[in-house]
């Protein structure tokens, strides 16, 4: 998704809660880059929990439309989940992912060094499988003479793990320590996670990649001790690529690590599209206030820039949010401070 476009047309889903105080944060910093990306249209699109409860649908097939008739990229803002389960209603992130097939869940995690955290230092990113695994969601249950017995189909295959694991060595590739850890537990599921962990493996070897990866280093880890050792040595960690439910679980595990969830950025992406969208949700507890965290979502735009060959655009906007950062003069109120969400972009704005 490299090739030089005239013009960058990207789809806005600010859905419901602070995504729709987040999502202007994201468009503004993508605006103050100028003229270094090319030109950008905005087009605002209908989704989410507050639209279903108005409309009757969560994700209008226009939306859809215009993404993929349309659009280069997205910015997704947080959808709420009702607290029962309603009739009708689905997600439309899980939707989107499948629709636009986006198949990669990526989620770099970085302490910026005066992040109030007292952590250890990180920087990985954590790329998640996002199409198959247990959320296939091929449940079944049954009456037996013991009582219910449910069961789950596990999914894992050959196409998947493989473009996963081409996305990880890619993913290493751009960063300086070049490093893949393979997530798996092959020793107790041999067959599904021993396929995971052999395509994956496997990558550097296929035919068409010539070398390409030789500078790119392998480990693997079972996943229990992956999460114990990303709690006590995360440094040791560069690239790690995960099927679905373990990288659901890791990424979230990862973000814990950072301090607040207002920090951290995502993107789901697959072979022709990009969604940026900041991990949060869509926190109702404090919509409506002008003190959502924006740089989630502003950090999620510049990695949705750089999926998109624009590496430069992306270091600006990520070195001007490191600098708002360290400097700690104007912060949202979950990390200390006491500024507003539009005084921190404004802060974040100045610097780019
Ligand atoms: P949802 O069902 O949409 O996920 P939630 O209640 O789980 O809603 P989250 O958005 O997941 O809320 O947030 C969890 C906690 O982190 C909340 O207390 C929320 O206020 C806080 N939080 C999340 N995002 C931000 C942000 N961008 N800035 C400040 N605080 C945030
Ligand atoms: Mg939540």
């Amino acid at each position: 998704a490299t090739t030089a476009r005239q013009s960058l047309k990207i789809g806005m889903l600010p859905a419901d809660g602070i995504g729709r105080e987040v999502l202007p944060a994201a468009r503004a910093a993508i605006l103050a880059l100028g003229s270094s990306i090319p030109k950008t249209e905005f087009i605002d699109l209908a989704a989410g929990f507050e639209h279903f409860t108005r409309t009757g649908t969560a994700l209008p097939d226009e939306t859809v439309n215009i993404l993929q008739e349309e659009c280069d990229c997205a910015m997704f803002g947080a959808v709420s989940s009702p607290s029962r389960k309603v009739t009708g209603y689905s997600s439309p992130i899980v939707a989107l992912r499948k629709k636009m097939d986006l198949y990669a869940n990526i989620r770099p995690v970085t302490s910026v060094a005066a992040e109030p955290t007292g952590k250890p230092s990180v920087d990985l990113v954590v790329i998640r499988e996002n199409t198959e695994c247990l959320y296939v969601k091929q449940e079944t249950q049954t009456v037996t003479e013991n009582g219910k017995e449910a069961r789950a189909t596990r999914l894992i295959t050959e196409r998947a793990s493989r473009r996963i694991g081409e996305m990880a060595f890619k993913t290493a590739l751009s960063r300086p320590r070049k490093h893949v850890t393979i997530i798996h537990k092959s020793n107790v599921l041999s067959i599904t996670d021993g396929l995971f962990r052999e395509t994956v493996r496997a990558v550097p070897t296929l035919p068409g990649v010539d070398g390409r990866y030789d500078e790119v280093t392998i480990a693997e880890q079972l996943v229990d001790s992956a999460v114990y050792r990303l709690f006590r040595e995360p440094h040791i960690y560069d690239v790690m690529v995960a099927p679905n439910l373990y990288g659901d679980i890791l990424s979230d595990a990862a973000a814990a690590l950072v301090g607040s969830l207002g920090l951290v950025p995502s993107i789901n992406a697959g072979d022709s599209f990009v969604m940026g969208e900041p991990v949060h949700g869509s926190a109702p507890d404090i919509a409506g206030q002008d003190i959502a965290n924006p740089l989630a979502a502003i950090r999620s735009a510049a990695l949705m820039l750089r999926h998109l060959g624009y590496g430069n655009g992306a270091d600006r906007i990520e070195k001007a949010v490191d600098q708002v950062i360290r400097e700690g003069m104007v912060l949202t109120p979950d990390l200390g401070g006491k500024s507003k969400t539009s005084e921190v972009t404004q802060e974040v704005i100045k610097r780019i």
